[in-house]
């Protein structure tokens, strides 16, 4: 009896002892899920670059959350995407939007003339980003453009600017991707989706990762035809199909895309809208505004050439 009786008092503490360790440990992992949760976008509207680690969280209308820190904490789901961070301010005047034109951002290497005006120096691309941080700009995702030129509202307190990115190069992931990240950007970049894979364009899996880390991934077409010259059947089943390969694959729901080449017809835009594109880009140089037509949007062509002073002084708006 005596013996059962202490042992049912040992069984007691051990039990104690159990539930103790069990208790700091559901501590624990909850202080490291807390740390560990704010992530790259939520730091997007503080400018703050020390996550080594970006993590997935909800933005906008995408789809719930499916990582494993995820399921871990219900409260993932619920972290501030920087949306929440933002207060948008109605305008009088009709909203003007900067949306810059970049594609490949990498050194240029011997053989590579020819294309010599698509290909930005990284180290100019990363005093771009600095000199736009530093007055003061946000950059917004394809959703928050749709809402400034449709509700005509601005960031309270920022300037805006969309960051587009054509044709889906193996760059974009390399060496544009971690800076934007260090500058606390958001970008888009426009999949020729035919290529996606390739050795020298980006891969689903790279696009996946970014998708979750402040990148948006919208259409390009599957081809990269000059639409504005192309059979109007075979002009839907580029946009039709491209859209469908990003939606299916992204979970997404691809509302913009830019005319490859810059080229497009009244009948282009026409059939962009019934393929349900909300938003479409063009080469047309000047700052971005509905008047123009969302699917007629101008873009600034990004030159190598393009100092960080003159970026600025291009898009500055009155
Ligand atoms: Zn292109």
């Amino acid at each position: 009896m005596a013996t059962a009786h202490r042992k049912g008092k040992k069984n007691k503490k051990e039990l104690l002892l159990l539930m103790l360790t069990l208790l700091m440990l559901v501590a624990l992992v909850i202080g490291v899920i807390y740390t560990q949760s704010e992530s790259y976008l939520a730091n997007l509207g503080h400018q703050t670059t020390h996550k080594q680690q970006p993590k997935k969280v909800a933005n906008n209308s995408e789809v719930p959350v499916t990582t494993e820190a995820a399921t871990l904490s219900s409260t993932e789901e619920q972290d501030p995407a920087p949306t929440t961070d933002i207060v948008w301010e109605k305008q009088e005047k009709p909203v003007q939007l900067p949306i810059l034109m970049y594609h490949a951002i990498h050194v240029i290497a011997p053989g590579e003339e020819g294309n010599a005006n698509l290909i930005v120096d990284p180290t100019t691309f990363e005093s771009h980003l600095q000199a736009l941080q530093q007055a003061g700009y946000y950059a917004v995702s394809p959703e928050e453009a749709y809402k400034m030129l449709t509700e005509n509202v601005v960031p309270k307190d920022k300037k805006a600017v969309w960051l587009t990115f054509d044709d889906s190069l193996w760059d974009f992931y390399d060496i544009a991707y971690p800076l934007l990240k260090k500058y606390g950007m958001k970008a888009t970049n426009n999949v020729i989706t035919g290529t996606v894979g390739h050795e020298a364009n980006l891969s689903l899996d790279e696009m996946k990762e970014m998708k979750e880390n402040g990148i948006s991934l919208q259409g390009h077409t599957v081809t990269h035809p000059a639409l504005g010259n192309t059979d109007p059947v075979l002009q839907n089943t580029e946009l039709a199909d491209s859209k469908s390969y990003l939606d299916s694959n992204l979970d997404q729901d691809t509302i913009s895309f830019a005319y490859p080449s810059g080229s497009y017809t009244e009948e282009t835009i026409a059939i962009a809208e019934r393929n349900n594109f909300k938003m479409a880009l063009t080469t047309n140089e000047g700052i971005a505004s509905a008047a123009d037509g969302l699917l007629s949007l101008n873009r600034v062509r990004v030159l190598p050439s393009m100092t960080a002073e003159l970026l600025l002084q291009t898009i500055t708006t009155p």
